[in-house]
């Protein structure tokens, strides 16, 4: 839903502020599908509005669900035709995780990534953004289930999008749309300096994921190129600086590349580089899905790489994989139109 045209199309018609309010409720809280769920307006002004705001600014076009059934995957099409990815990943218990996108494609292009294959078409707004959440919330809702959180982690790098993805933010925490607690949102940065800084300054105090994937410079700098402005250093400065501002534990990404970060050396190094911080960090071992690249690092290595860290103190998890049979894991995101060219 655009919040700014429906807000102008009120205040045109001498709307009271509240018929605005009763809207949102309708679309966040309800998850109404069209405005003849706005059952608190008048006929006539759902029809006036209808006639103008569509209901919705992204149509869904598919809907993909892993053979296991605990993930599924939404092509969504936006107004002016950009095609975007989000994935819900179905835990056990009642955890509902949905990973949005920020961008329509990403400028990055990390070696190991689908989406950064296409470069960038566009930034999303912050409607759009959100409206991601609540075609998931929806599919849930028709199972009696709930979004217990949102991540960041689609298409896009978040920090070059920062404002509509904050905004974004304190609509999904907002308690009288979607209420969603800032401690179940997760921004996930390739590392991004400048953006990591003035996160550290928001008062929203959401998570922080960083795709680290190296523990040198040498080898991070071969499959993300951000590493060249930031290299880790500097982007572990500016972690640090978020921990000190928010003493929140930061995730640390590690995708599993066969030959090129899973050796005893690399986790050494990574382990050197949280050591003065250790219970402030938290690595997330993840398998490498498969985008024509790179080969994965086989389970034996990852579990070994990960007790290699443990030896060294670290905190680390050896994340489970969702959605591989339909390309719908981490670094596999990408829609099919810009898939063909690259
Ligand atoms: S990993 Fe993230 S930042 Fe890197 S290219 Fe993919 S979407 Fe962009």
């Amino acid at each position: 839903m655009n919040l700014i045209a429906l807000g102008e199309a009120l205040r045109d018609r001498k709307e009271k502020p509240y018929r605005l309010e009763q809207a949102k409720q309708a679309y966040y809280v309800s998850l109404g599908t069209s405005w003849e769920d706005v059952t608190s307006w008048s006929k006539q002004l759902r029809e006036e509005v209808a006639a103008i705001i569509p209901w919705d600014t992204m149509t869904c076009n598919q809907v993909q669900e892993s053979a296991q059934g605990d993930t599924i995957k939404f092509l969504l099409t936006c107004t002016d035709g950009s095609k975007i990815e989000s994935v819900i990943m179905r835990h056990k218990g009642d955890r509902n995780t949905v990973c949005i996108s920020c961008q329509v494609g990403c400028p990055m292009a990390c070696a190991f990534c689908a989406t950064g294959k296409m470069g960038l078409t566009r930034n999303l707004t912050a409607d759009e953004i959100v409206e991601q959440v609540i075609v998931a919330a929806r599919w849930l809702q028709e199972r009696d289930a709930k979004v217990t959180n949102v991540v960041y982690m689609g298409m896009g790098e978040p920090m070059n999008n920062y404002e509509e993805v904050m905004k974004s933010v304190r609509l999904l925490n907002d308690p009288k749309t979607f209420a969603l607690g800032v401690r179940h949102i997760s921004i996930s940065t390739c590392g991004i300096v400048p953006g990591i800084l003035k996160l550290a300054d928001d008062p929203l105090r959401v998570n922080l994921a960083i795709s680290l994937h190296a523990g040198t410079d040498e080898t991070r700098s071969k499959i993300m190129p951000v590493n060249k402005a930031y290299p880790i250093k500097k982007l572990l400065q500016a972690v640090d600086t978020y921990l000190e501002k928010t003493n929140r534990k930061v995730l640390l990404e590690y995708l599993m590349l066969r030959g090129i970060n899973d050796t005893r050396e690399e986790a050494k190094a990574l382990a050197k580089l949280v050591q003065h911080k250790k219970h402030l960090y938290h690595v997330n071992v993840i398998k490498y899905h498969d985008t024509g690249v790179f080969t994965h690092t086989e389970e034996d290595g990852r579990v070994q790489f990960v007790e290699w860290l443990r030896e060294e103190g670290v905190q680390v998890t050896h994340r489970r994989t969702f959605g591989e049979d339909i390309s719908a894991a981490c670094g596999q995101l990408a829609t099919e139109s810009r898939k063909a060219k690259s």
